[in-house]
């Protein structure tokens, strides 16, 4: 259960608990009220039973009197009647009339003015009249009916007693004479009592008409009251009863006194905890919210945190404050190809190329120890072999009293930079090469100058040597003339190569004229058969049939020759090829071209590098400078011709290039 909820539960709980107390309290203080108030109201209920018992009783009292007249002055006239009525009704108030009714017909009045009406009337057939009449004969006794509304007008009660004429003998019955009436208004009766005005302060109700009591019908008041629990009172009076029901006035006096104090007291208290319960189940919630909203803003941050540092060229990382690694970024596992979890604590110093690792490792703890920033250029030894140059630079991270609590930094790829700058530096070292060589070239041309005179010399002696023997004796030494003819040949070809290469290094114009491609191809391998034979090579030679003559610099196209075997023989040399075979062949492709393939079964050239295999400066060899092929395919294409490439299907590589040819006529004139 979430604390609000629990604050919730607690109020409204404390709040119950304060309701029912109240409740309780409230409850007994009004049974307490009500009980006083029942006995105050029962108190002054015998007050009003009393008074009104009195006032009927001295009321019907007249009766006794017009009996005991009437008992023994059976024929009384009306006038002597109204002379006893008179005296009667002068001494109490409220009394309507008094009457005779002889055989129960009504045949004295007092007062006669405004009673006219009744006087004759038979009351046995009234039925208003005639259950009381009847009850009072039948028991011989005072019965009071009504109240009841007289012909004349009002509600009147009517005391009936029945008037017996005692027997001329005592055994002899007594004879019924009529009745003697008393009737009572009923409004100065009740006001008599204090029923009506009110003074009592009570509700009051009654019933018990013709004096049945509780079972005859109300007369008086609300008959409701009867129903709310009343106090009852029985108002008694000769031969009879009325009951009556009293209640407090309704207001204020229904609720114990101090009620709606302790009832507002009771809600007061409750809208106090309420509201209090209210605030403090608020506060975490608006505490909640405050910390929802920072929460918010925090993860909006850091998304957009690593929105940027996944945009981001450069990889960053973070480490504690003792440089253990707590965060990289995708850059940074990616440059690595480490993952997050894999960088953490120490993790990321696997991705450090070995060479560089103890370097970079001490560099970075140094920083760490010195609370200082790190810079440096390494390498990264990617999973999948590469080689990834890096620089990275971290700073430390300071609170506000300055204490280092971590270190933040960026690590970005240099590969393409360090890339170029040894490219740069290649081809510097390349540049340096060349000029070296073309140094060379010069001093091979004042060399090549310098030779042609003594060569010159040597085929002059050498021939003047022939002459001379030749001349001395018809039998000289054969041998020795056939070795000075050699040299004075050998020194004549010196000759050749070194005008040749002088011409080539100074880049003179080539002296194109007709010559047999398979000699030039002879002349060329001349220089390999030595080398061949010290690496286990087999050179074999599969020259055309019949001569192709081209139109070429033979000096240059000995030279494309010579790379070509060159590279062929280090083809195979280079891992200790046992059965290597180099294959020179010459052919005419047609009447306009010839060709010269040279094909070895060596290391063979890789798919990628096959496109840039004539490129300058394109080499794979350690000590190469990757001008050969480029240089050979200058001379073919200045020849009008070209040069190609392809891989053996068993091992190795066929280079081929093709020259136009020289007709037969030009051939023959050559
Ligand atoms: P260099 O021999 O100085 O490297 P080249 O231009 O003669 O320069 O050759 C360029 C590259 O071509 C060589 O480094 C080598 O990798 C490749 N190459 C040339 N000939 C062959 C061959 N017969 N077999 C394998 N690779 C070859």
């Amino acid at each position: 259960m979430n604390s609000r909820l629990l604050h919730i539960f607690l109020f409204s709980a404390i709040s119950l608990s304060v309701l029912l107390a109240v409740w309780i309290v409230d409850r007994s203080e009004q049974a307490h009220y009500q009980e006083r108030l029942r006995s105050i109201v029962l108190r002054r209920t015998s007050g009003v039973r009393a008074q009104l018992e009195g006032a009927l009783n001295r009321r019907l009292f007249f009766n006794r009197g017009l009996v005991a007249h009437v008992a023994t002055n059976p024929k009384i006239t009306q006038s002597e009647f109204e002379v006893l009525a008179e005296i009667l009704v002068a001494q109490q108030a409220g009394i309507r009339s008094l009457q005779l009714a002889k055989n129960s017909v009504v045949s004295h009045i007092h007062p006669l003015k405004g009673n006219e009406v009744a006087m004759g009337r038979d009351l046995l057939k009234n039925p208003a009249r005639r259950p009381a009449v009847e009850r009072s004969i039948e028991t011989g006794k005072l019965v009071v009916g009504g109240p009841t509304e007289l012909l004349q007008g009002g509600l009147a009660l009517i005391g009936y007693t029945p008037i017996f004429l005692k027997p001329a003998k005592p055994s002899d019955a007594a004879t019924y004479w009529g009745l003697a009436m008393t009737v009572i208004d009923l409004e100065p009766l009740l006001r008599e009592a204090g029923v009506i005005q009110g003074t009592h302060r009570l509700r009051l109700a009654i019933r018990g008409k013709d004096g049945v009591g509780a079972t005859g019908d109300v007369f008086f008041g609300d008959g409701n009251l009867f129903e709310s629990d009343p106090v009852l009172a029985d108002i008694s009076f000769p031969n009879g009863s009325w009951q009556m029901a009293a209640a407090p006035t309704s207001g204020r006096e229904s609720l114990a006194p101090g009620s709606w104090k302790l009832r507002f007291g009771g809600c007061f208290l409750v809208l106090i905890i309420a509201v209090l319960g209210w605030v403090l189940a608020r506060e975490p919630e608006r505490l909640q919210q405050a910390v929802d909203r920072a929460t918010a803003a925090l993860t909006e941050s850091e998304k957009r945190h690593r929105t940027l540092a996944k945009l981001s060229p450069v990889g960053l990382f973070r480490a504690d404050a003792d440089g253990r690694c707590l965060y990289v970024s995708e850059h940074w596992c990616e440059v690595s190809g480490l993952s997050g979890e894999e960088a953490k604590g120490d993790g990321w110093v696997r991705a450090v190329h070995p060479e560089d690792r103890d370097c970079v490792v001490s560099g970075w703890q140094e920083a760490v120890r010195m609370r200082k920033s790190f810079k440096a250029e390494f390498r990264l030894q990617h999973p999948s072999g590469k080689t990834i140059w890096v620089f990275g630079q971290s700073v430390p991270e300071l609170d506000e009293s300055g204490k280092v609590t971590g270190h933040v930094g960026a690590v970005t790829n240099i590969t393409e930079r360090k890339d170029a700058e040894a490219e740069a530096s290649r081809h510097q070292a390349d540049l340096a090469h060349v000029l070296r060589l073309s140094t060379m070239g010069e001093m091979a041309s004042g060399i090549a100058h310098e030779l042609n005179q003594p060569l010159t010399a040597i085929v002059n002696y050498s021939r003047g040597c022939i002459i001379r023997l030749r001349q001395s004796s018809a039998d000289a030494d054969s041998g020795l003339i056939e070795a000075l003819e050699h040299i004075s040949n050998l020194a004549v070809r010196a000759g050749d190569i070194i005008r040749r290469l002088r011409s080539f290094v100074r880049k003179e114009e080539p002296r194109r004229v007709p010559v047999q491609l398979n000699s030039v191809v002879r002349e060329a391998l001349h220089f390999f058969e030595e080398e061949a034979r010290r690496a286990e090579v087999t050179l074999q030679l599969e020259l055309s049939q019949e001569d192709i003559w081209v139109f070429a610099d033979a000096v240059q196209i000995e030279q494309v020759v010579l790379n070509l075997v060159r590279n062929g023989l280090e083809a195979l040399s280079g891992d200790g090829h046992k059965s290597g075979l180099l294959t020179v062949q010459t052919r005419a492709l047609d009447h306009q071209l010839a060709q010269v393939a040279v094909r070895d079964n060596g290391k063979g050239i890789s798919e990628a590098a096959l496109p840039h295999i004539f490129d300058p400066f394109f080499t794979t060899r350690p000590g190469g400078m990757g001008v050969g092929l480029s240089i050979s395919r200058s001379i073919v294409e200045a020849h009008g011709g070209h040069i190609q490439v392809a891989i053996n299907s068993d091992g190795g590589c066929t280079f081929q290039f093709a020259l136009p040819v020289k007709n037969g006529a030009d051939a023959d004139a050559a």
